[in-house]
């Protein structure tokens, strides 16, 4: 967002973060083995090239890197301020701007306000009774301590997401024991990742338009995924391959019945990997499929009545994507909260804006990420969007920027149209659904579709007064 303003020659903004340091995701989701499951020369900002990743999945700590070098212009101009955490936003209909308040009691006033804040942010704990009493160490994968070590112990992983399936391969290796409690199995294709040797690395950076024709490809290749994922009839060939990896990687007929997935394929996010298998094989690791009753002092207490006794538990248990605003209170026009016109589900117009919030915008809004290839094309696609709403109504010299109901409308009819045909409406829990099975999370059609819904939507869904 801050680098299409600069396209704009807006001068006058800032970017508040309650953390201290840049890096969002990959700042917070620092777990043994965090990775990409999206190539490196995809997963970048379309403007900040960088030919040297060494490694075809990046891993958290070289995306953490290129994220912080990426963002270090905007903290040398000073336009960035860490440790400010929003609680309200109230829209002054006189001055046309947004009142912001800190959690801290500091104020500013903006005339536009871009949020920013991320779906996969708030952690999700299970609701497993017992979980004070636990009395070794425990944490989320979102929220991993610098100084947990798990040489030697007894280790128990609750959940098997795609965190889970990236994390358990390096506990496995050093836990004396490792507790895997699988409660749904996940489709899992092989990940064939690779190091970038240094004289490829040194033709990308010698050679831009070879890394572009590169990340195009990549580009293409994933976004021919979304086939499986929109037509689930044309997923034989993905279904297909994520049994073979599971028939060659696991020889136990036993093993390998538990962790055969039964739902539609993509119907959950389709875990990349070819290390999780083979770990669950290692004589120091035990998937166990039954219910957990409850978490006791020393361990779990199963609902076959077994006990697992464990000295630290890690809940790789997702996360909570309608939490992310909660505790904010956004009031925009009549004093509308925006958590009571949401309160049934969140409805905006194009995942971007809200009628009755003028000059608000978000980045990576309801309905806008994907399953299949990477949000950053999202993520720009909206910020490049805001940015020219902004600009034009600058040209124009007008002060609001508003979306109109009509688009509203017609974004959530387009998504709920499409998403019943799709994988993801295939009966299966994800953080994509809400209870009632809608979905709040996806966009449900190619990425270079909702660009091109956007480009449209830049004339057809605003008025700007
Ligand atoms: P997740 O996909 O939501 O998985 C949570 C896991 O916890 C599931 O296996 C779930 O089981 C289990 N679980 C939740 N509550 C439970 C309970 N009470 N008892 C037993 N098990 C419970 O979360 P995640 O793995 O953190 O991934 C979230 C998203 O982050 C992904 O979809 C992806 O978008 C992103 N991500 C991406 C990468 C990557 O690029 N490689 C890596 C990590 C995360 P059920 O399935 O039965 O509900």
């Amino acid at each position: 967002m801050a680098h299409a303003l600069d396209g704009l020659g807006i001068e006058h903004f800032l970017i508040v973060e309650k953390a201290a340091s840049a890096g969002g995701t990959w700042r917070d989701n620092r777990y043994p083995g965090a990775a990409c499951d999206v190539p490196s020369h995809l997963y970048s900002l379309s403007f900040a090239a960088n030919p040297n990743w060494s490694r075809l999945f990046p891993r958290q700590k070289e995306i953490l890197d290129h994220l912080q070098r990426t963002a270090a212009p905007w903290i040398a101009r000073d336009r960035i301020r860490f440790g400010w955490s929003l609680r309200s936003l109230r829209w002054d209909a006189d001055a046309r701007l947004w009142h912001i308040e800190s959690s801290g009691g500091e104020r500013l006033q903006a005339r536009h306000v871009v949020t920013a804040m991320g779906g996969l942010h708030v952690p999700g704990w299970p609701d497993i009774a017992g979980r004070d009493l636990f009395a070794g160490q425990q944490c989320h994968s979102a929220r991993w301590p610098d100084d947990l070590a798990v040489a030697g112990k007894r280790v128990g992983v609750i959940g098997t997401g795609t965190s889970a399936i990236q994390l358990v391969p390096e506990l496995a290796r050093d836990a004396a024991a490792l507790h895997v409690f699988q409660r749904t199995p996940v489709w899992i294709l092989p990940r064939r990742d690779r190091a970038i040797p240094r004289w490829l690395q040194r033709v990308f950076a010698a050679m831009p338009p070879l890394r572009l024709a590169l990340r195009g490809a990549l580009y293409v290749m994933l976004e021919s995924m979304s086939i499986t994922l929109l037509r689930p009839r044309m997923a034989f060939a993905a279904r297909a391959m994520a049994r073979r990896h599971l028939r060659s990687q696991v020889l136990d007929p036993r093993l390998r019945a538990q962790l055969q997935a039964h739902y539609p394929i993509g119907c959950k996010r389709i875990a990349l990997s070819d290390d999780y298998y083979p770990a669950l094989s290692r004589p120091n690791v035990q998937l166990d499929t039954a219910a957990i009753e409850a978490i006791e002092r020393d361990g779990v207490r199963m609902a076959d009545g077994r006990r697992i006794a464990l000295d630290v538990l890690v809940f790789a248990t997702g996360f909570r994507p309608l939490d992310v605003l909660s505790g904010i209170e956004i009031l925009g026009r009549d004093a509308e909260s925006l958590a009571s016109r949401w309160a049934d589900r969140p409805r905006t117009a194009n995942g971007i804006a809200v009628p009755g919030f003028p000059n608000l915008f978000f980045l990576l809004g309801p309905n806008t990420a994907l399953g299949h290839n990477s949000v950053l094309y999202m993520i720009e696609s909206q910020a490049r969007h805001v940015a020219g709403l902004i600009g034009r109504a600058r040209r124009a010299g007008k002060s609001c920027i508003e979306a109109t109901e009509a688009a509203e409308a017609r974004f959530i009819h387009d998504i709920d149209t499409a998403f019943p045909r799709t994988a993801w409406a295939g009966g299966c829990s994800s953080w994509y659904v809400d209870r009632q099975g809608r979905n709040i999370a996806l966009w449900v059609g190619p990425s270079w579709a909702y660009r091109l819904r956007l480009r449209r939507a830049l004339k057809r869904d605003y008025r700007i007064d």
